[in-house]
Formats: C-alpha cells, sequence, structure tokens
C-alpha cells in the first residue's frame, strides 16, 4: 500500500525526521489559508497523487506569497498529471501539500527496502539527489552507497556515519544524515514498511538536514498489526478493479492490455499471460480466483474484467482440480447473465468435471468460443480481439 507525500512525511516527523512545516489541502482557498497559517514567504505547492516524477510533469511549484499559493492550487488541483511513474492515462489531482520554502545548498538520495537476494535491508544512499536513483545506478553506480542492515543487531551507528561521510557532508550535517538514516531505519521495522524512499533529501542554505520528499509502502501483510498505518490507505488512488477484486479475495492485478484473463492457480495464470504475450496481445489482468473459490468470488472477478473497458476478449482458462470446471462454468454464466457479455469469450475447460462444464455452456447459449488446447486458446482470443 502507498501512502501520501503528506502522509509519509506526518508518520517520518514522528520518528524525529526533519520535514518542512507543511498542510495538506483540497481546494485553491484552503491552499491559501495553509500558507497564511505556516507564515513566511516562500512556499512549495506539491500534488498529492500515488506517483512519483511530479515535478517534472508539473505538480511541484516553488511559489511566493499567499497570492502564488493560491494560483499554484488551483492550476494543480484538478489537473491529469502525467509522469512516468502514473502510466499514460495520468492521476488527477484532488489534493495538495502546502510547504514552507527551503533554500537548497545540496539534494541527496536517501532509500531503504528489503534486498530479497540478501534478505536483510538495505540502505542506499547518494549524492545525486532529486533525480530518479535508477538513473544514477545506470549512469554511475559508484555514486551509489549502500549498507546491508543486520537484522540481530539493527543498523548500528558507524554504518549511518559511512553514508554520511561518503556523501561528502560537513561534519555537524552529517551528524544530523546519520541521524535521519537512523530514524528512517526504526520507522521501516516498526510500522512494517517495505519502502522509505526521501528524494531529495536536502543539506538546507542554513546546514540542516531536511526531507524535501518522501515516499513511504507499507507492507499489506503486516496492515493488520498496523492500524493506524492502514486507516492512511488512499482508495480512490488506486486501481478500482484491484479495490473491487481485494473485497472478494480474490488474487487480481490490473494491467493494460487488451485480454481479460479468469485462470485458476498463479502458475497456470502466469503461463497464460505468457501465452497471450507469445500470440501478441497484451492480458488486462492477472487473476487466479485459486482452488476453492466460491460460485460468487468467480462471478465477481468475472463482472470486474467485463466492467473493465479496455478487455477487448476474454479468455477463460481453467485447470480442474480442486476446482471442478462445471461449478466454473456456473459461474461464468451467472455472471455473463448478469451483466451482459459483449465481447468475444474463449473458454478453456480441463481436468476434474470438464464435460459437464462444457455442457453447462453449450445449454446456457452464450456464444462462447471453446478451446481444447492452451495453444488453440491463445490463438483464438488473440484471433478475435483482432476482428
Ligand atoms: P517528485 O518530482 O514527485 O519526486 O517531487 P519532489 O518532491 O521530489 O519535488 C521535485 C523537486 O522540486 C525537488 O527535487 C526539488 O528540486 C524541488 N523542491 C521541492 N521542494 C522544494 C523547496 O522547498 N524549495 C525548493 N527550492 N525546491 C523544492
Ligand atoms: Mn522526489
Amino acid at each position: 500500500m502507498k501512502l501520501h507525500e503528506y502522509q509519509a512525511k506526518g508518520l517520518l516527523k514522528s520518528f524525529g525526521v526533519p520535514v518542512p512545516d507543511g498542510r495538506m489541502a483540497e481546494s485553491a482557498e484552503a491552499a491559501a489559508a495553509a500558507a497564511a497559517a505556516l507564515g513566511g514567504d516562500t512556499f512549495v505547492v506539491k500534488a498529492q497523487v500515488h506517483a512519483g516524477g511530479r515535478g517534472k510533469a508539473g505538480g511541484v511549484k516553488v511559489v511566493s506569497g499567499i497570492e502564488g499559493v493560491r494560483e499554484a492550487a488551483a492550476a494543480i488541483i484538478g489537473m491529469r498529471l502525467v509522469s512516468r511513474q502514473t502510466g499514460p492515462a495520468g492521476k488527477v489531482v484532488s489534493k495538495v501539500l502546502v510547504e514552507k520554502g527551503v533554500a537548497i545548498a545540496r539534494e541527496m538520495y536517501l532509500g531503504m527496502l528489503v534486498d530479497r537476494d540478501r534478505g536483510r535491508v538495505v540502505v542506499i544512499a547518494s549524492a545525486e539527489g532529486g533525480v530518479e536513483i535508477e538513473e544514477v545506478a545506470a549512469r554511475s553506480p559508484e555514486k551509489i552507497l549502500k549498507v546491508h542492515v543486520d537484522p540481530a543487531v539493527g543498523l548500528m551507528p558507524y554504518q549511518c556515519r559511512i553514508l554520511g561521510y561518503g556523501l561528502d557532508l560537513p561534519q555537524d550535517a552529517s551528524g544530523r544524515f546519520a541521524k535521519v538514516v537512523a530514524c528512517c531505519a526504526r520507522a521501516l521495522v516498526e510500522k512494517d514498511l517495505s519502502l522509505v524512499e526521501l528524494n531529495p533529501l536536502v543539506l538546507t542554505a542554513e546546514g540542516d538536514i531536511a526531507a524535501l520528499d518522501a515516499k513511504l509502502n507499507a507492507d499489506d501483510n503486516a496492515l493488520f498489526r498496523q492500524k493506524d498505518v492502514a486507516a492512511l490507505r488512499d482508495l480512490s488512488e488506486e486501481d478500482w478493479r484491484e479495490v473491487e477484486a481485494g473485497r472478494h479475495g480474490l488474487s487480481y492485478i490490473g494491467l493494460e492490455g487488451s485480454i481479460g484473463c479468469l485462470v485458476n492457480g498463479a502458475g497456470l495464470a502466469m503461463a497464460t499471460m505468457d501465452i497471450i504475450k507469445h500470440c501478441g496481445e497484451e492480458p488486462a489482468n492477472f487473476l487466479d480466483v485459486g482452488g476453492g473459490a466460491t460460485v460468487a468470488a468467480v462471478t465477481a472477478g468475472f463482472k470486474i474484467i467485463l466492467a473493465d473497458p479496455k478487455v477487448r476478449a476474454v479468455l477463460v482458462n481453467i485447470f480442474g482440480g480442486i476446482m471442478k470446471c462445471d461449478i466454473i462454468a456456473e459461474s461464468v454464466v451467472a455472471a455473463a447473465r448478469e451483466v451482459g457479455v459483449k465481447v468475444p469469450l474463449v473458454v478453456r475447460l480441463q481436468g476434474t468435471n470438464a464435460d459437464l462444464g462444457r455442457g453447462v455452456l453449450e445449454k446456457s447459449g452464450l456464444a462462447i468460443i471453446p478451446a481444447v488446447t492452451m495453444d488453440e486458446a491463445a490463438r483464438k482470443v488473440v484471433e478475435a480481439v483482432g476482428n
């Protein structure tokens, strides 16, 4: 689960990370009032969406005076922000963060996440902040510093100092930087976060350290014990298909392609996506209805697929093991009756009760394109999209 920047900063502040004073606002008027309450001359107005790259996309404006804040907020709220991280459809901005402006001397990068190869938290720092860290890693990997955290002892003060020295900071700033690293590491562990990223973390003209941007991701599997973090969820920022699927306990991931997939078993679901790509089209989703899915859950999954305007054909690919093919067939028919199928529907049923399942589909009178093998199913559904 992703957090907004203003939420991330609030959380990190409670762990001792220095962040600029700021307030969230949902209208130009509220943004002006926030600026008046903050005081000062220079402000930064920042789009709050679950995506980075806002600066380049016009979602971050440094302005002076309360009128400047009002104008910037009016321009940003309601805009469709398109960055590399939002995808081509972009995200409509509904709120901004108004902050006191900071005079920047240097922009740095600080990130932490789990290094899956090592099974440890890795802390990444770079003197090249403000740009995407992937770019720095590709262009000049020597500018990326890393330390791994031993879970038995936690992040050690000397490791924080190694990073501080490595960034070539003045001595007292280096000490403050080390403290920020320690605070972030504590937040990561105590709040079950999967990512902490401060980009940029800056050295200010006054010699202080401040996090100007903050990105936090929470580990979904730990939300049950992180009620305060879970309360920060903003469903309006999430893929509606995934939100709906989550309510029915389905493993669903929305994708950008045109072929909806209803499959049982994660392995078969992956193989189905692969063969669709192999045949020249793109899947619209990953959906594993699982081994013990009920008619209600399969119906819900099928409805989500059909309600997706990007879907131009559907492939149902079921291997009946625990899940019986006739149950799937009944669910497909029930969902199709309820929402109506306006796109070609290719169905492949194999395994337990496959014959019964095919019988259910035939009797339903639905225009279903049957397939026996994976290859045949994929070719037929790709052909159907082409027509
Ligand atoms: P992102 O593009 O989504 O990563 O948004 P950021 O929060 O990182 O903002 C983009 C850029 O705006 C930063 O790299 C800074 O250069 C600039 N910026 C953000 N806050 C301030 C500020 O308080 N003062 C100044 N001068 N620049 C800022
Ligand atoms: Mn940033």
